[in-house]
């Protein structure tokens, strides 16, 4: 990894802002390079705290410490901007320089019988997605970017809880390409029907998700089942303001009418120690980061279920409705 922090920008827009105390987020994968941040701020006189709560994603914003220690900014490395705050949040996206000529290369022979790929790409490489659309149309493939549509920042970015921007090219392209990680290429392989081609640069791999869509869905559809089967129900809301999906006061009336007994939870961030005591529940919707449900069900003792799985565990939405809009 060669990671450009662009700290010369930053330093330029501290200057400008002057900002007396800073909260900075750092992403998860990024934490070790704490100290040699810090230098910017020192430098400047900025009294600067980390924080060492989770930042998973651009969702995760932290208002309350913020204002607990009445920062005057927060500065989030890693991520793009995915909602608006009431609070100054200075993103800095942070990239990640390396040589993808190898890997783009060795992605050929897997891309053969594909004319038509849709692009997508995680927010450290950005600055290299244009090179990356030449390389494979100077191989002879025509590239469309997936579209900026709801959280994705821009043209091409893709996060973990937003493919509508690939839905949306779905129809004009044999299969996608994704420059990232698994999590956004396992994503991806629910949201659209067509193959997904991931580029993992930092384990050297390419690999085609073909069969996980089937296999995700199916364990979905059994904790759609058991939602409908559970008695008790606990909707989990986390206090993030970017992980909100869905309304729990909603969800509370249609459990009702469905003759259940539903209680409203909230969390800092859930885990599986924290709901382990609410013995008495039976299954759990939670509308934080609807990856939890998706990708972590396995370490829950109790099924987990995403806001668009409830609905359709109460009959609101169909099944074909649910896989039409993106699963995600
Ligand atoms: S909600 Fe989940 S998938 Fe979406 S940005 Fe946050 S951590 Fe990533």
């Amino acid at each position: 990894m060669a990671l450009n922090f662009e700290l010369d920008k930053l330093e330029k827009e501290l200057k400008k802002r002057k900002p007396k105390r800073v909260l900075v987020q750092l992403a998860e994968g990024i934490k070790q390079n704490a100290a040699e941040i810090a230098k910017v701020f020192e430098k400047l006189g900025i009294e600067i705290i980390f924080s060492g709560e989770t930042a998973w994603g651009g969702c995760s914003i932290a208002l309350q410490e913020a204002e607990a220690l009445k920062a005057n900014l927060i500065v989030h490395f890693g991520h793009a901007k995915f909602i608006n705050v009431k609070f100054p949040v200075l993103y800095v996206e942070v990239k990640d320089e390396l040589n993808l000529e190898p890997i783009l290369k060795k992605s050929l022979s897997h891309l053969k019988k594909f004319k038509a790929i849709g692009l997508s790409y995680s927010i450290q490489h950005r600055h290299d997605i244009e090179k990356v659309k030449i390389f494979f149309e100077s191989h002879g493939k025509k590239v469309a970017l997936s579209k900026k549509i709801g959280f994705a920042a821009h043209e091409g970015h893709v996060i973990g809880c937003e493919y509508g921007g690939l839905k949306a090219i779905q129809k004009d392209v044999d299969a996608f390409v994704i420059l990232g990680n698994r999590f956004h290429s396992m994503g991806a392989a629910i949201a659209v029907e067509k193959p997904v081609i991931l580029l993992d640069v930092y384990n050297d791999e390419i690999t085609n998700t073909d069969g996980i869509r089937n296999k995700i869905l199916k364990q979905r559809a059994i904790s759609i089942q058991k939602l409908k089967d559970a008695k008790n129900v606990g909707i989990i809301i986390e206090i993030k303001p970017g992980q909100r999906f869905g309304s729990p006061k909603y969800l509370v009336d249609k459990l009702k009418e469905k003759g259940k007994n539903p209680i409203v939870i909230t969390m800092n961030e859930m885990t599986p120690e924290k709901i382990m005591n609410f013995y008495h529940i039976d299954a759990f919707i939670e509308l934080a980061c609807p990856r939890i449900a998706v990708d972590d069900f396995a370490k829950y003792p109790k099924p987990i279920l995403t806001f668009k799985e409830a609905l359709v565990a109460l009959e609101i939405k169909s099944w074909e409705d649910f896989l039409n809009q993106g699963a995600v």
